[in-house]
This record gives structure tokens, C-alpha cells and sequence, in this order.
């Protein structure tokens, strides 16, 4: 009896901490998705900003052009790009 009491009490912080982890998603700048902050390795910092990343990949692109992504993710998409996008096979 007192063990299954315990065993729920568990659970239910493991619930709450699971919760709190959920709350932290992050949006990464280049694809859109949302990139839990925690599990992702793939992070970058730009003007003291952190950024998240769905892959390395996204993380790549951000560093190669930091600027346009960082300044896309803070206001709506104006379709003003004038770079390459999608294009880049080069290794
Ligand atoms: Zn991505």
C-alpha cells in the first residue's frame, strides 16, 4: 500500500518535471519547426541570442547567414530574400 503511494508519487513529478521540459520549445529560425531545447544538439549563438536547430543541417545554414535568419524569426516573413535558398549542393 504505502509503496504504491510512493511509486505515484513519483510519477506524478516525473509528470511535472516532463511538463516543464515541454514548455521550454524553441522555434528554429530556418525551417519553422519546434526544436526542444534540451534534446537538441544543435544550437547556435548570434548576438547574444540562443538559437535551436530541428538538425545540423538548419544549424548550417544559420551560420552561414546568420543575419537573415536571426532577423526572420523575430518578425513576419517579408519576401524580400535575395539570396540562394535551397540551391546549395556544395560541400
Ligand atoms: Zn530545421
Amino acid at each position: 500500500m504505502f509503496r504504491q503511494l510512493r511509486l505515484a508519487g513519483l510519477k506524478l513529478r516525473q509528470a511535472v518535471q516532463i511538463k516543464e521540459k515541454n514548455m521550454a520549445m524553441q522555434t528554429d529560425p530556418v525551417c519553422g519547426m519546434q526544436v526542444d531545447d534540451q534534446k537538441t544538439t544543435a544550437k547556435s549563438q548570434f548576438q547574444g541570442t540562443n538559437y535551436y536547430f530541428c538538425s545540423d543541417e538548419c544549424k548550417r545554414k544559420f551560420d552561414q547567414q546568420p543575419q537573415q535568419y536571426a532577423s526572420k524569426a523575430g518578425r513576419a516573413q517579408s519576401g524580400g530574400g535575395s539570396g540562394q535558398q535551397g540551391g546549395g549542393s556544395k560541400r
